[in-house]
């Protein structure tokens, strides 16, 4: 069985047919340090590549549920990321600012 490239978020994924094994070295795009990069693939594989409020599959971005400044350590953490579309994204941030700094 062939490789399967996908595009998330303009970074070149190889997803292999064996479960659990991706390489994400392949990715062209080097804007980010490796670890960081394994840690968003990581998290976009664990949610199935879908915003995890809304359902959608589109402008799909990482987001720390502990502040990535504040926490630096959790920066990489996969237990710490989710994705959002960027939608949602910018929905959670306005919440945390209007609301309570502890949801999401
Ligand atoms: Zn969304
Ligand atoms: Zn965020």
């Amino acid at each position: 069985m062939a490789d399967r490239i996908v595009f998330i978020n303009g970074l070149e994924l190889t997803l292999y047919d064996t479960k659990d094994l991706y390489d994400p070295i392949k990715s062209t795009q080097a804007r980010s340090s490796q670890k960081y990069k394994e840690f968003r693939v990581a998290v976009l594989l664990r949610d199935n590549q879908m915003c995890q409020r809304c359902g959608s599959k589109l402008d799909l971005e990482i987001h720390h549920i502990k502040s990535f400044e504040k926490k630096p350590s959790l920066r990489c953490r996969v237990s710490n990321g989710v994705t959002l579309c960027s939608l949602c994204h910018s929905n959670v941030h306005r919440e945390q600012c209007e609301l309570n700094p502890n949801v999401l």
